[in-house]
């Protein structure tokens, strides 16, 4: 592994590695200083392993990280562990995870140790472990922390891991921090939704949930319903938890989000899934330093961070932010059922309108054809038939005994008005202009083709 004891100091030895890197030395120098101030111990048999104190030696190498291997074949349980954190490591995390470990280390041992916690690089846990975490916490008691950096790649392989990982630590009871790598943050570029990895998601069990926020959320719920609580009236909240994410920078600010699960609302058409676990963000974020994010809360047993209630400030705001949108959209509803009733105005006069054209009927004459024509009906007359009255008769009986009398009685009124004209014809031989069309109005609705003869 990276670390050995020499009489009392710890030796990281790819630390080391690093830093005369960063300086700018090439490996042969590096490899130079490294032999001239560990090598006679190591020929000696000084170096200790951390984690089951069996002599160690130093191991340079240029091409993979410099170590300390065990005499021994039968290697502890500590150096398995690092054989795994290693190779889990090395594979999927970016190189950044070993500057932001230094920087994690250092503020767990000033700002954790003093309480009476232990911490611990993750691979020195005394029992061989599938999944290795950076650091183990460890308090007097029971409780364990684990810590992890995750600047991984969101590759399904990767994500996949992540979950295993998270299932193991709770199987064994820990309680699991994961900062994740900023660069790995997604948010909508215009709702207050981010959308979390399966990683991002399986870390949030681990924290408790947000009871200020919560309340407040089913407070909303009871007075205006939560739909004004999301921004997209398509989407609406899982359950109403608030559960928490905080993300850190390269230099180790922190930024916690307090987040609610979203799915698309059921009476939505699409009942489809939405995809990458997409959440609401609760109220704004918070930015937490650097010298904050690592503070110890002794009543709570956490981190500061942890225990951060909604502010009166914030509550306001949000609820501001709610009342808003539930005006807006009563102002939208309104709005909507007044455009409704002008439009059903409008479609009652139209229909007043065309059956006002339906009875009054014209005549219009075409190639030795007299048509009466209304909006909606054509029908042809022969000009005899104008001249002579008896199909006119004919039709007018047929309409006494028809059955759409029974249904349209107002053609009693019709059956009337034709036979006063037929007394003016008999009197002055003269067909009144308002007769075919009744005539043809009754054939219509006897559905009769032609005047019978
Ligand atoms: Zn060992």
């Amino acid at each position: 592994m990276e670390l050995s004891t020499l009489l009392t100091q710890d030796i990281y030895i790819e630390d080391e590695r690093w830093d005369l890197q960063n300086k700018g030395l090439s490996w042969h120098e590096i490899e130079a200083q490294l032999n001239s101030k560990y090598r006679e111990s190591s020929k000696k048999r000084l170096f200790r392993c951390k984690c089951c104190n069996a002599t160690t030696f130093l191991v340079l190498s240029e091409s993979k990280a410099c170590c300390f291997k065990h005499e021994s074949k039968d290697e502890c349980a500590g150096s398995r562990n690092y054989t795994t954190y290693v190779s889990a490591t090395n594979r999927n995390e970016h190189p950044k995870h070993r500057v932001g470990r230094a920087i994690i280390k250092d503020q767990l041992l000033i700002n954790l140790t003093r309480h009476g916690a232990v911490i611990k690089e993750g691979y020195l846990s005394k029992t061989e472990l599938k999944f290795v975490p950076d650091f183990i916490v460890e308090w007097p008691g029971d409780e364990t922390w684990t810590i992890d950096y995750v600047t991984g790649t969101r590759s399904d392989q990767y994500q996949r891991y992540l979950r295993n990982k998270q299932k193991a630590y709770a199987e064994n009871g820990y309680k699991a921090y994961f900062l994740f790598d900023s660069s790995q943050f997604a948010r909508h570029p215009d709702k207050d939704a981010i959308a979390l990895s399966p990683g991002e998601q399986g870390s949030l069990s681990f924290l408790s949930r947000d009871s200020s926020r919560e309340s407040l959320i089913r407070e909303i719920h009871n007075r205006v319903g939560i739909d004004y609580l999301v921004q997209d009236p398509k989407l609406t909240l899982k359950e109403f938890q608030v559960q928490k994410l905080l993300y850190v920078s390269d230099s180790f600010e922190g930024t916690l989000f307090f987040v609610s699960q979203l799915q698309t609302k059921p009476d939505q058409p699409s009942k489809r899934e939405i995809p990458d676990g997409w959440y609401q963000v609760i109220g704004g974020e918070k930015s937490i330093s650097l010298d904050a994010l690592f503070l110890y809360n002794k009543n709570m047993n956490g981190f500061y961070w942890e225990f951060l209630n909604l502010s009166d400030v914030e509550r306001d705001q949000i609820i501001q932010t709610v009342n808003d949108r539930y005006q807006l959209a009563q102002r939208e509803t309104e709005e909507r059922e007044l455009q409704l009733k002008i439009a059903r105005q409008k479609q009652q006069q139209e229909q007043e309108q065309q059956a006002k054209a339906e009875r009054e009927w014209n005549y219009v004459h075409y190639q030795d054809q007299i048509y009466v024509e209304s909006k909606s009906k054509k029908m042809a007359f022969n000009p005899y038939q104008v001249k002579e009255l008896t199909p006119y008769i004919k039709v007018v009986e047929l309409m006494k005994r028809s059955e759409v009398l029974k249904s349209s009685p107002g053609f009693l009124e019709r059956i009337r008005e034709c036979e006063e004209d037929f007394q003016v014809f008999r009197e002055t031989g003269i067909m009144p202009d308002r007769t075919p069309p009744l005539i043809s109005m009754m054939m219509n609705a006897m559905d009769i083709k032609e005047i019978p003869s």
